[in-house]
């Protein structure tokens, strides 16, 4: 049924209806003018919010209804992440056509619902509004974090390392092969690269075993590209830094989207992607303990450079010589 047929309030009603599960700590869920939780224990509030616009963060048909739900969930959790928050609360807005099917909105709703309860947290609430351009959806997330103990983009001193999770630039090399292919052929040519695009792995867990064993003087997540968000943790902690690309582990699926792309693979390493991993500047005696904890909870984890004093500047090292510092994603960049 369209929404135009069913109304908002009936819209609304299915939406509330899917919302899934509440938390223990939600005295008054979604469909009143406001939700109540309690919170308990002294602990900081952290909080952020994201959203994604058809045609400039997902095109037709690049992922399914409940997938998008997904990766919005993923946008959000990972800034969370890079504050070793713990996801608790979301609040979620739809700007829909009046054409749209329910049955779609339920299954980005599901996809979302589904998303916040593998972090342990709960859809409080939400709103509905009919657009005439372009699709858009938007997560707030509440999460919450022991007092003082939140990282920072800002803490970074000269003498740090930098470490990074995951495989920095796939996310960005497959938006690339879709504009390109098209998704079928996408999917028939590149499956694991749109497979790991369409489920970013959550960071959280290894996030909070690291901020409680210590050792994390600043963090960012992968959201604009390695260069860019590394560029921005510097320029909040007013440090330079050194990034050896000959320290990012070889990446065949990567190295098979460059080959057919035309760039190399390493350039797609640091350029514009949004992977929802960490970068984190570490002080060099816990890098060892950072890297076992990282194994212990399945995270890929490399060390790619280190921090320098501000006059040093930002220095690209790869096999031949040093490179300009490339820029990420920016909404408002020509
Ligand atoms: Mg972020």
């Amino acid at each position: 049924m369209r929404l135009d047929e069913l109304g908002e309030f009936g819209a609304l009603a299915r939406l509330i209806r899917d919302a899934g599960a509440l938390r223990d700590d939600v005295i008054l869920g979604p469909g009143d003018d406001a939700a109540v939780m309690r919170f308990t224990g002294g602990e900081d509030l952290v909080v952020t919010t994201d959203a994604f616009i058809e045609g400039r963060h997902w095109r037709e048909g690049w992922l399914a209804p409940a997938e998008l739900g997904r990766r919005l969930v993923a946008a959000n959790v990972s800034d969370l992440a890079a504050m070793a928050a713990e996801p608790r609360w979301a609040l979620i807005q739809y700007g829909m056509p009046r054409a749209c099917d329910i049955a779609e909105l339920e299954a980005i709703q599901s996809g979302v619902a589904r998303a916040l309860e593998a972090e342990g947290a709960t859809l409080v609430g939400g709103n509905l509004s009919s657009v005439e351009g372009a699709r858009w959806l938007s997560l707030t997330l509440l999460g919450a974090c022991s007092p003082g103990l939140v990282w920072k983009r800002s803490g970074a001193r000269p003498g740090d390392l930098v470490g990074v999770t995951g495989s920095p630039g796939r996310a960005g090399a497959t938006v690339r092969l879709l504009e390109r292919l098209g998704v079928d052929e996408c999917a028939s040519r590149f499956s694991l690269l749109l497979d790991g695009f369409r489920a970013p792995e959550s960071r959280v867990a290894f996030a909070r075993a690291l901020a409680a064993a210590d050792g994390v003087s600043a963090a960012v997540d992968l959201s604009d590209g390695l260069a860019a968000d590394l560029g921005h943790l510097c320029d909040a902690s007013q440090c330079g830094v050194e990034l050896d690309l000959r320290s990012l582990a070889p990446d065949a699926r990567l190295e098979a989207a460059a080959a057919f792309l035309g760039i190399r693979a390493d350039e797609l390493q640091i350029s514009a992607s949004d992977d929802y991993e960490l970068v984190l500047a570490v002080s060099p005696g816990s890098a060892d303990a950072c890297a076992s904890l990282a194994a212990r909870h399945g995270v890929p984890f490399a060390i790619v450079g280190r921090i320098t004093e501000k006059s040093a500047g930002r220095v690209l090292v790869d096999a031949n010589d040093a490179r300009d510092w490339p820029a990420g994603f920016d909404h408002f960049a020509r």
